[in-house]
């Protein structure tokens, strides 16, 4: 039978992957309106708290009443505006490139360099646990892509040895489902010893680390020399919605002439780089945001440990707890769901087979006392867990 879409969906709710859209009723915080339900809400990627920040909406509203809301047209014919332009020129100040470029989304942003820069011939070497946007990215570069075990530099060097051609190197600065930091001084060296590019992909580094939320690059101190390609996105930590890629001259006009993602789409509405410009302000100037952060990153991890929940090596406000299989993860999101509290369970295929977990993100907008609700849910809800599969078992 041809596209027998009922038995997939069947298939995919038996193993308890099927995948649901609460329906958000309010702006983003830590307190939302969710299916009808008020919830403390621990899983945005609002790490600063200024997806409703009044600035932000402030500098959005001006920015509407001034430039309209829509982009009209691509980059390259006529949506190219003055917001876009200072936006990149802030950006390149921010990271310390030469330049920036904006893009309207992440995923397009990752497309649009990997696929300008590498063609057949060349190798494109990712880390195993990247971001699915730089897989992809990979894949559609018709380069040979091979995949080195998590953040193991060794494993690199030996891929490495074997690369033909343009070879880039790319890697999530922080893993997105698991928080920890690539070890970048270690994979740039290997690079480097072999003339390959990196390319890092800091979408949740920006804002959370760095003196002045400069990301991983500025949190080990690489510049252009070490990481080549620098990617940073700006719907998590910053707020708003877009991408941008900083680099070299050379870098940034390859890819207006060459990346497919940038050229062939609308640029985002001007009042969008209005608010986003805000933001990178408030991000790189209240440093007590991510001073904030990290109290309740610390607090955090030493009330799971308590508990007895297994977590990752994480310093940021990715914080998973591990459970193992789908169905034990969607029950402890659930039990924590009826105490009033949010957080996702996160399953296959976004994260490897038999990994599912919970993946607790922090915001500079929670306070101590909401994190302190949630470590006595979990302190509530992790024994249970363990009774009902006991029950279970015997039955
Ligand atoms: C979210 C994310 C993206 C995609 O960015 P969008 O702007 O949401 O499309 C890319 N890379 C990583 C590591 C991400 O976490």
């Amino acid at each position: 039978m041809p596209f027998d879409l009922a038995t997939r969906l069947a298939e995919r709710r038996a193993a308890h992957l099927y995948r649901q859209r609460p329906l958000l009723d309010s702006p983003q915080g830590p307190l939302v309106r969710v299916d009808g339900r008020e919830l403390l809400a621990f899983c945005s990627n609002d790490y600063l708290g200024l997806a409703n920040h009044p600035q932000v909406i402030e500098a959005w509203r001006a920015g509407a009443h001034r430039w309209g809301v829509g982009g009209g047209a691509s980059h390259l014919v006529i949506g190219h505006s003055t917001p876009h332009h200072e936006l990149e020129e802030a950006l390149a100040a921010f990271t310390g490139r030469p330049r920036a470029l904006l893009f309207s989304t992440g995923y397009m942003a990752n497309l649009g360099a990997v696929t300008a820069l590498l063609g057949q011939g060349d190798t494109v070497l990712e880390d195993r646990l990247n971001h699915a946007s730089l897989l992809d990215a990979g894949l559609l570069s018709g380069a040979r892509f091979s995949r080195y075990l998590h953040n193991d530099a060794q494993s690199l060097a030996g891929r490495l040895a074997k690369a033909n051609g343009n070879t880039l190197v790319v890697t999530d600065g922080v893993f997105s489902m698991d928080g920890d930091l690539a070890d970048l001084p270690a994979l740039c060296a290997e690079a480097k010893q072999r003339d390959a590019w990196v390319m890092v992909d800091d979408a949740h580094g920006f804002g959370p680390l760095g003196a002045t939320g400069g990301g991983i690059v500025e949190h080990f101190g690489l510049g252009p020399d070490d990481v080549q390609v620098l990617v940073g996105t700006l719907g998590k930590a910053f707020g708003t919605a877009g991408a941008f890629v900083a680099g070299s001259e050379e870098l940034i006009e390859t890819l207006v002439q060459f990346a497919r993602p940038y050229i062939y789409t609308t640029s985002q509405p001007p009042a969008l780089a209005c608010a986003t410009l805000k933001s990178l302000e408030l991000l790189r100037s209240e440093h007590w945001r991510r001073e904030h952060l990290a109290t309740l990153i610390q607090r955090f991890r030493a009330g799971a440990e308590a508990i007895g929940l297994s977590l990752v090596d994480s310093p940021t406000p990715i914080q998973p707890i591990m459970v193992g299989d789908s169905d034990r993860a969607l029950r402890l999101s659930q039990m924590l769901r009826e105490r009033g509290l949010l957080v996702t369970a996160i399953r296959p295929p976004t994260v490897p087979a038999g990994s599912a977990r919970l993946r607790v993100t922090l915001s500079a907008a929670h306070s101590v006392a909401q994190l302190e609700l949630l470590l006595e849910a979990l302190a509530e809800c992790w024994p249970q867990l363990a009774t009902v599969e006991e029950d279970k078992g015997n039955a």
